[in-house]
C-alpha cells in the first residue's frame, strides 16, 4: 500500500529505488558492497561465526550446574534454537548473494527483518523472543570481529532480482539508502558506492549529513522521523528531494508521474550546462566569482569541471573523521592538500583549517560528553586546544602553498585572543619549517564570520585577516539560537530572519568599504532563491556545491544589481523577512 512520509528538502532531485536500510543504533557494523567473487568468503565468515556461538553455548550447556534454575537451561535451548532457525541464515544467504552485502551487513539487516516479523506477534511470551535474537547476533558479530576478512572494494551491485527484471530489463536496479542517522564520516564512505539518494530519521537542513548528501548530488531528506522504521528492506520507494517528501510503495500511476518529473530534471540539467564557459558576469556588467565547496582532494578537479572558477572552502576535516583515533600527520596531510592544489589546474583554493566537534564528530564513538557541543570545544577552539595537532596541519598547508594559489582561512573565531593565537601559531608553523629547510610559501589568511560576536566586530577581523567569509549555516544557528542539526526546530532556521540579513549585509558593507574579499559559504550561497538578495547587498563572491554552480550562475546572468541594491537594503532597514516567494519574484 502507498504511503508518504514528510521530512526535510536537503538535497534536490527525485530519485527512485529500492530500500537499503542502513542498520543503526546498538549493532554499529560496516556497510559495504562486496565482489561477485567474494560472496562464498562472506557466507563462510557467518557460518564460522555462527558455529563458534553454537560451540560455545552447548560448552555452557554441558557446564550448567545441577542446581542451576531451570529458566537458565530453557534460555540456552532458545539462543541454539534461534542460531540454527532456518530463516536467520537464508536470510543472510539471500542478502549476501542477491545484493552483494558484506557479511555483517547481511546479518544485521536479516535481524532487522526477523525483528519485525517477532514485533508483530500477539503472543508476550514469543515477542520478547526478539531481544534473545538480538543477543545472539550480537554473539556472532563478536566472533566475526575477530576473524580476517578481505577488503572489498566498494562498488554498484549488478545483481536483479525476479520483480526487478519484471519492471525493467535494461538497467540496474537504483538502491536508495534509509537509515536512523548516518554520520559525515558513514556518507563518505557511501561516497564511493551507487546510491540514488537517501533518506534520515534525524538530521536539520544544514546539518553536516545533508551538506555532504548535497556534495553528492544526489536527492535526500532527512529528519523523515520514524521512516526507518516504516520502510521495510527493498520497499520500493520515490525521494522527492524538492519537497522533502519519500513515497513508500508508489502505485503505477505515482511511479510513471515522477519518473517523467526526473527527466524534466534532466533535462533542465543538461541545459544548464551551456552556460559552463560563459563568465558570471551580471545585465550591468558586475563580475561575480562562483566558488565551490569540496569535502576531499578528489573534489577539487570535479569543482573545476563543474565550472568554478576555484574553490572558495575546502572542509578539510574529511579528512580527519573516520579514522578511530589517528590523525593524519604532517606528511598526509601535505598529500592530501597537494593533490587539491594541483587539481586546481592554477585556480585559487581556500583551505579551511580543521572543523572538528558539535554534528561533525572525529569518529562516530567520540562525540564527545558536552552537554552543548555546538556551544563546546569546536572547530578553531579545538585547534588552539591542541597548538601541536594545529601546527601540523599548518605546515603542511604552508608547504603545499608551493604548487598554487591556496588560502587558508579559520573556523569559528569569535575572541580577539583567539585571533591573535591563531596569527601567533601561523607564524610559529612558518618558523618551524624554516629552522628545517622546508620549502613553502604565504598564503593569504582569512576568517570565517560564522558568530555574531564576529559579525559585530567586523571591522577588527578586517584589520587583521587578508578576506572573509561567512558562514550562514553557523552564523544563523548562533544568532537564533536554533541547533541546525536538530529536526524538531527546523522550520525556525530562517536564513532571512532580519538579524541574519543585517549582520550579512553589515560585513558585505565593510569589506567593500575595504576593498577585502568577502564571500558567503553557507548553504544560503547556493540557494538560487537567495541570489538576488545578496547580490543586492554587496556579495561578489559566493561558494557553494558544485552542482549548484550553473543555477546560480543564471540567476547572476539575468540579475541587475543596481536595480537590486535599492530594493535589498530597503528590506533589511524596513526589518522584514522576505517571503521565498517575494525573493524568487523579484
Ligand atoms: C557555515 O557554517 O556556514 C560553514 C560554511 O561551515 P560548516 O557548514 O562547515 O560549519
Ligand atoms: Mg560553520
Amino acid at each position: 500500500m502507498t504511503f508518504s512520509i514528510a521530512g526535510l528538502a536537503v538535497s534536490r532531485g527525485i530519485s527512485i529505488g529500492r530500500a537499503v536500510l542502513a542498520g543503526s543504533g546498538r549493532m554499529e557494523v560496516a556497510h559495504y558492497f562486496i565482489e561477485p567473487g567474494q560472496v562464498e568468503g562472506e557466507i563462510a565468515r557467518v557460518r564460522s561465526g555462527r558455529n563458534a556461538v553454537i560451540a560455545e553455548l552447548q560448552r555452557l550447556q554441558e557446564d550448567i550446574p545441577a542446581d542451576a534454575p531451570q529458566e537458565l537451561t530453557a534460555l540456552l535451548d532458545v539462543h541454539l534454537m534461534l542460531l540454527q532457525d532456518e530463516m536467520l541464515t537464508s536470510g543472510v544467504k539471500h542478502w549476501i548473494t542477491e545484493r552483494l552485502y558484506n557479511a555483517e551487513w547481511a546479518l544485521t539487516t536479516q535481524l532487522e527483518v526477523i525483528s519485525r516479523q517477532f514485533d508483530e506477534m500477539e503472543d508476550d511470551y514469543l515477542r520478547e523472543r526478539k531481544a534473545d535474537l538480538e543477543q545472539v547476533v550480537e554473539r556472532i558479530l563478536r566472533h566475526m570481529k575477530g576473524m580476517v576478512h578481505p577488503v572489498a572494494q566498494p562498488h554498484s551491485p549488478r545483481r536483479r532480482t525476479q520483480q526487478d527484471l519484471m519492471l525493467d530489463d535494461t538497467m540496474d536496479v537504483p538502491l536508495v539508502l534509509v537509515a536512523q542517522d548516518l554520520s559525515p564520516a558513514d556518507l563518505l564512505q557511501f561516497k564511493k558506492s551507487v546510491f540514488a539518494g537517501f533518506v534520515t530519521d534525524v538530521g536539520g537542513k544544514t546539518s553536516h549529513t545533508a551538506i555532504v548528501a548535497r556534495s553528492m548530488d544526489i536527492p535526500a531528506v532527512v529528519g523523515a522521523r520514524s521512516g526507518s522504521q516504516l520502510v521495510r528492506q527493498d520497499d520500493w520507494i520515490i525521494i522527492d528531494g524538492d519537497a522533502g517528501v519519500v513515497i513508500v510503495d508508489p502505485s503505477p500511476i505515482i511511479l510513471a508521474e515522477y519518473g517523467y518529473r526526473q527527466r524534466q530534471i534532466e533535462l533542465e540539467r543538461e541545459r544548464l550546462t551551456r552556460l559552463r564557459h560563459t563568465p558570471a558576469v551580471t545585465l550591468d556588467g558586475e563580475r561575480v566569482q562562483l566558488l565551490a565547496n569540496i569535502e576531499m582532494p578528489q573534489d577539487a578537479a570535479a569543482a573545476v569541471a563543474a565550472g568554478a572558477v576555484g574553490v572558495g572552502l575546502f572542509r578539510t576535516e574529511f579528512l580527519f573523521m573516520g579514522r578511530a583515533g589517528s590523525l593524519p600527520d604532517e606528511e598526509e596531510q601535505y598529500r592530501a592538500y597537494r593533490e587539491a592544489v594541483e587539481g586546481m589546474q592554477g585556480l585559487p583554493i581556500t583551505i579551511r583549517t580543521i572543523d572538528i566537534g558539535a554534528d561533525k564528530p572525529l569518529d562516530k564513538g567520540h562525540k564527545g560528553t558536552s552537554l552543548n557541543p555546538a556551544l563546546g570545544l569546536r572547530a578553531i577552539r579545538w585547534s588552539l586546544a591542541d597548538p601541536g595537532m594545529f601546527r601540523t596541519q599548518l605546515r603542511a598547508l604552508l608547504r603545499a602553498a608551493t604548487h598554487g594559489k591556496v588560502n587558508i582561512m579559520f573556523p569559528m573565531l569569535a575572541h580577539p585572543a583567539e585571533v591573535e593565537q591563531t596569527l601567533a601559531q601561523v607564524r610559529l608553523a612558518q618558523a618551524e619549517l624554516d629552522a628545517r629547510g622546508a620549502v613553502h610559501a604565504p598564503a593569504a589568511l582569512g576568517a570565517m564570520i560564522e558568530v555574531p560576536a564576529a559579525a559585530l566586530m567586523v571591522r577588527y577581523f578586517l584589520r587583521h585577516f587578508d578576506f572573509l567569509s561567512i558562514g550562514t549555516n553557523d552564523l544563523i544557528q548562533y544568532t537564533l539560537a536554533i541547533d541546525r542539526a536538530d529536526e524538531a526546530v527546523s522550520h525556525l532556521y530562517d536564513p532571512m530572519h532580519p538579524a541574519v540579513l543585517r549582520l550579512v549585509a553589515d560585513v558585505i558593507a565593510a569589506g567593500r568599504a575595504q576593498g577585502k574579499s568577502v564571500s558567503v559559504c553557507g548553504e544560503t550561497a547556493g540557494e538560487v532563491g537567495m541570489t538576488r538578495l545578496l547580490l543586492g547587498l554587496g556579495l561578489r563572491s559566493f561558494s557553494m556545491h558544485p552542482a549548484q554552480i550553473l543555477a546560480v550562475k543564471q540567476e547572476v546572468l539575468r540579475a541587475d544589481t543596481r536595480k537590486l541594491a535599492g530594493w535589498a537594503h530597503a528590506l533589511v532597514d524596513a526589518d522584514l523577512a522576505p517571503s521565498a516567494e517575494s525573493l524568487l519574484n523579484q
